[in-house]
């Protein structure tokens, strides 16, 4: 069944991929860490790269984690002060729950 007839809400072109969990990495100066990447439902590893590319290519992206859901989107840099990681990747930044892609439990 295709991922479009599990969900009627999609039209049938999307491609949509489901992001449970997150991998953190150290930044350059150590001061925090960011996302490095993400894995899908599947348990499949995607760097953050591969997934701004992939938006931009016209893929949907989104979390669903907690029963909280969001869209991610492409931003140039990691949100923390003086951190140049790019490309990075966000969904409701300001959110404590974990619609935000930052409270996504390690993978
Ligand atoms: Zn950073």
């Amino acid at each position: 069944m295709s991922e479009a007839a599990m969900n009627p809400s999609l039209s049938p072109t999307s491609t949509t991929h489901v992001v449970t969990h997150v991998r953190k990495e150290l930044s350059a100066d150590g001061t925090h860490e960011h996302i490095a990447g993400v894995c899908t439902q599947d348990g499949t590893y995607h760097t953050r790269r591969e997934v701004v590319e992939r938006i931009r290519a016209g893929e949907t992206w989104m979390t669903s984690a907690a029963g909280y859901e969001a869209e991610i989107e492409p931003i140039v840099y990691c949100p923390q002060p003086n951190c140049l990681a790019t490309p990075y990747i966000r969904t409701r930044p300001y959110s404590t729950r974990k619609d935000n892609i930052e409270n996504l439990d390690p993978c």
